[in-house]
């Protein structure tokens, strides 16, 4: 008898467990064989997903130590490139959370050539925005490095580059972050201040202020509210309104007031608006559709250029709804009644956060992973990789017409809890552009998980004669169930409908895989999360990129 050595040795089908013959594969953390990113663009993947939490494969040690490891690597290969991505990553909000691009600057200004170092040094002023940021940063230079003069000057220009209100702002905003203080920073970093005005307000964080001598509004109102009594809410009241106080400004003990919070509703920034929705709703701030409160959170958080300017990241927006829409806070007992309308802004405010793009008029198939791995819960929030996979397809649901939504985990698997349990591991999500986010997560949770074979969107066309232009996957990219790997169902589909499909990898974790082939230039792999996501695709679909 002879042997059919393709059996074993297939370039066309290869079982995801094996890696395809001639390819450069690596094996995932589930055991499955696929392609690996380059560090460049692992290091815009970690600037946007981070390693908070890890992943379901990977705890958040090791992922944290191979992620800093490549990107010292990009910072030793071309580290002007890569102070210029972690800049523009940060400067562009495109990412939910900014503790990335702090560390990746904190280890530009570590292993970067002198070059780098000094290109590193003058941006931590873009990159370091607000006070919190500058403790995040210091707390990492001081765990990788001692001071220079160069991560000084860097350093001092937060406090030195800043118009004097902007100045009073930060230095009462942020008083103190994770055990670091203005008066720390000042005392590490030497600054020199620029002015008179800057000399008053530096002294008086530092503990040495002039009593003779007044420092800004903004410190004298602050100074006033402290040395309030906690009872005296018309006097905290009418300081709010004298003297502009932030919320940061205020003593907790008057936060529980619903004049306090009705003071400070109009000069509230949207961010801190929409942390504090479930207290204000709580506090009976925010209670019917009726209320002037209301309709001034509706149209603040549905005003694009504010979203814009406050770099509010869809994530953070949909971590709210999430939340708000539930009627409970996350951590704590605090409960409340959602006001409809507020559910609907937050619902359109998570479209907007992405800004729009003109349709493509392509067809279709949208893949979510809906495999156990994408159960996983993103850290510090009430969203599974899974939640936010599906609102990343309703982007595209709700901007191209013509499109297929389904749900997939493995051969085997099932659908839909309530549904035809389906053998082909792969089920219709039914997701339409009219659901709202909060609907949309609901029906991910009822979601059966399985094994992962992200082959599966392109095995379903082919076997259901579907006209497909464009198939996105939303996944982990921790395959390993199929029979064959995915960039191979995609050439089987090309070959049988006579169609030049192209894929899209959307990675909802910062690990180094991806199911994309880099060879083939049909094939994208893109950072979910990613503010830029709508954009990337349709220039990829359009054939532009
Ligand atoms: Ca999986």
């Amino acid at each position: 008898m002879s042997t059919k050595y393709t059996n074993h040795f297939n370039t066309k089908k290869t079982p995801q467990n094996q890696s395809v013959p001639g390819k450069d594969q690596v094996r995932n953390s589930a055991g499955g064989f696929t392609f690996q990113i380059d560090k460049f663009q692992r290091l815009n993947r970690f600037l946007i997903l981070g390693s908070e939490g890890g992943t379901y494969y990977v705890g958040e040690n090791k992922l944290t130590r191979d992620n800093a490891n490549s990107v010292v690597e990009c910072i030793q290969e071309d580290g002007l490139r890569a102070v210029q991505t972690i800049v523009d990553v940060s400067l562009a909000g495109r990412a939910p959370k900014n503790d990335p691009a702090i560390f990746a600057l904190a280890l530009a200004c570590t292993f970067g050539n002198n070059e780098t170092k000094m290109a590193a040094y003058n941006a931590i002023t873009s990159v370091c925005r607000i006070g919190t940021h500058l403790f995040q940063f210091v707390d990492s230079v001081k765990d990788l490095r001692g001071w220079s003069r160069g991560l000084r000057n860097g350093v001092s220009k937060f406090y030195t580059t800043k118009p004097v209100d902007k100045l009073a702002l930060q230095l009462v905003k942020y008083r103190q972050r994770g055990g670091w203080t203005h008066r720390d920073v000042l005392r590490l970093a030497h600054v020199t201040p620029a002015n008179l005005e800057q000399n008053r307000l530096l002294a008086w964080t530092a503990g040495k202020a002039d009593p003779e001598v007044t420092i800004h509004a903004l410190v004298e109102g602050f100074e006033k509210i402290q040395g309030l009594d906690s009872t005296d809410v018309k006097g905290a009241v009418s300081l709010i309104n004298e003297y502009n106080l932030p919320r940061e400004a205020v003593p907790t003990g008057f936060l529980k007031q619903k004049a306090v919070w009705e003071a400070m509703l109009p000069r509230m920034p949207i961010t801190a608006m929409i942390r504090n929705l479930g207290k204000m709703t709580s506090a009976g701030v925010l209670n019917t559709n009726l209320d002037s409160t209301v309709k001034h959170v509706v149209e603040t958080i549905t005003d694009s250029e504010i979203l814009k300017k406050g770099r509010m990241h869809p994530l953070v927006i949909l971590n709210a709804l999430r939340t708000y829409s539930s009627g409970a806070g996350f951590r704590g007992n605090l409960s409340w009644t959602p006001v409809p309308a507020v559910v609907d802004a937050l619902d359109d405010a998570f479209y907007m956060a992405f800004g729009s793009v003109e349709p493509t008029g392509k067809n279709f198939l949208l893949g979510v992973d809906c495999s156990g791995s994408m159960d996983w819960k993103i850290d510090n929030s009430a969203l599974t990789c899974r939640d936010v996979a599906a609102a990343m397809a309703m982007v595209a649901i709700r901007t191209e017409k013509y499109q297929h939504n389904m749900g997939f985990s493995s051969s085997g698997g099932y659908g839909f809890a309530r549904r035809t349990q389906t053998l082909d591991g792969i089920a219709d999500l039914g997701l339409s552009s009219k659901m709202r986010l909060d609907t949309v997560i609901q029906r991910m949770q009822q979601f059966r998980w399985g094994g992962t074979d992200c082959a599966l969107p392109m095995i379903y066309a082919k076997a259901h004669n579907l006209p497909i232009d464009t198939f996105v996957v939303y996944t982990d990219n921790e395959t390993w169930a199929g029979a064959i790997h995915p960039f191979q169902a995609l050439k089987d589909y090309r070959q049988s409908s006579g169609r030049d499909a192209k894929l899209i990898v959307v990675g909802m974790t910062g690990t180094p895989f991806s199911i994309a082939d880099p060879s083939d230039p049909g094939m994208l792999d893109i950072v979910g999360f990613d503010t830029a996501v709508p954009e990337v695709m349709n220039q990829f679909v359009r054939g532009n990129v």
